[in-house]
């Protein structure tokens, strides 16, 4: 029983969930880094385990999603992202487990290697594949169509947006900021006043915020924009806030109505670099130093960008006797060797660009 429905245990009954992850993740404190910055109390959620063969933040959406999905009786679902997009590879990978099959809409980003291994874990996993490069033309318009037929004649399908963000998907972070009360309470970490964390599609951020409130917890999400602000802003974070509020409260009217007011959010607007996938200096020297001084794997597109507004943060004393937690949403685990046997002109030919340009500068290796 997660510790969200072991509150509110009419959520149980009216909100359908697969058990696809592990949980709690652990909560380790960060020594090293935090001495660096002054920062005493400094600790990271490591979500990056909460799979046994993938990690990360997605699978506690992927949980409440394809819960969904099972409940409503589909053989399919397709999803949307990034060409690396690690929420398309999740979604297939654990897909492929409640044997679903998946198809992944992806659209160009700038290349990296993480990039070009995740297309690889994508065909290996058995998903379909459809890539939209350049701009809205004639003929994806025309591809849509099909595409658009087939879901009407497949009426089971299911379709699950960028990054799982629905209601269902957040509240998989509802429940996490109910995990770590639990492990606060068993004394794994004082009580954080500060959580920081990338802001993508939204739910994890909005998700923790809405918890933490339900939860009775004094913790502040710091929210590091990765990607445009049309897409990530206070107004869609308080949109979101607002739904998934509701939609607990309707499946367990126990679960109090919620309010979020725009100040109260925390926007971190200066770590982003002007494009969605395109590595900063400041996130590529956070993942090496992560890496040297901790042995934590990040990665340049949400969590190095993540943790650099956090080390820039501590750095001008701005988290002095500060309890502060990184929540690590980025997947560690290795993937099989077969993945590295795979032949990329495998995939769609439209892909094949990722492999045979070069990665973007910031990547390649020194
Ligand atoms: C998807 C993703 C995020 C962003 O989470 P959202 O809920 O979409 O805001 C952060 N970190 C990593 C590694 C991700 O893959």
């Amino acid at each position: 029983m997660i510790p969200l429905f072991e509150e509110y245990p009419d959520l149980t009954n009216n909100i359908p969930r697969a058990e696809l992850g592990k949980f709690p993740t652990p909560i380790k404190p960060m020594r090293l880094i935090g001495g660096d910055i002054g920062v005493k109390k400094l600790f990271i959620k490591c979500d990056d385990v909460s799979g046994e063969e993938y990690g990360g933040n997605k699978v506690r959406k992927l949980e409440f999603l394809l819960g969904e999905a099972v409940r409503n009786g589909v053989d399919e679902v397709i999803t949307f992202g990034a060409a690396g997009s690690n929420h398309a590879l999740a979604t297939a990978l654990y897909a492929g487990k409640l044997d679903l099959e998946a198809t992944l809409m992806l659209i160009p980003q700038p290349n990296a290697r993480y990039v070009r291994r995740n297309l690889l874990m994508d065909y290996a996993a058995g998903a379909g594949l459809e890539y939209f490069p350049g701009q809205m033309t004639a003929s994806i318009a025309a591809r849509l169509k099909v595409l658009h037929n087939r879901f009407m004649k497949k009426t089971a399908t299911r379709v699950i947006p960028f990054g799982g963000t629905t209601e269902a998907g957040t509240a998989g972070f509802v429940n996490a900021a109910f995990e770590l009360r639990g492990q606060v309470e068993k004394r794994k970490m004082p009580e954080p006043d500060y959580i920081y964390v990338p802001l993508g599609s939204m739910g994890t951020a909005v998700g923790l915020m809405l918890g933490l409130k339900a939860a009775n917890l004094k913790t502040r999400v710091v929210a590091v924009r990765v990607v445009p602000f049309e897409i990530a802003n206070h107004r869609k974070m308080k949109s979101l806030f607002d739904r998934t509020s509701r939609f607990l409260n309707r499946a367990d009217p126990s679960f109090p109505r919620y309010e979020l007011t725009e100040d109260e959010i925390i926007l971190h607007d200066g770590f982003f670099g002007g494009r969605y996938g395109l590595f900063t200096r400041e996130s590529a020297e956070a993942v090496a130093y992560a890496d040297k001084r901790e042995g934590i794997k990040l990665e340049g597109t949400y969590t190095g960008k993540a943790l650099a507004a956090l080390l820039d943060d501590g750095r001008k004393q701005l988290l002095k006797d500060r309890v502060v937690l990184f929540w690590n949403t980025h997947n560690s685990r290795d993937f099989p060797e077969s993945v590295d046997s795979v032949d990329y002109r495998a995939l769609p030919h439209s892909l094949r660009s990722y492999f045979e340009n070069s990665v973007q500068p910031l990547d390649r290796k020194k």
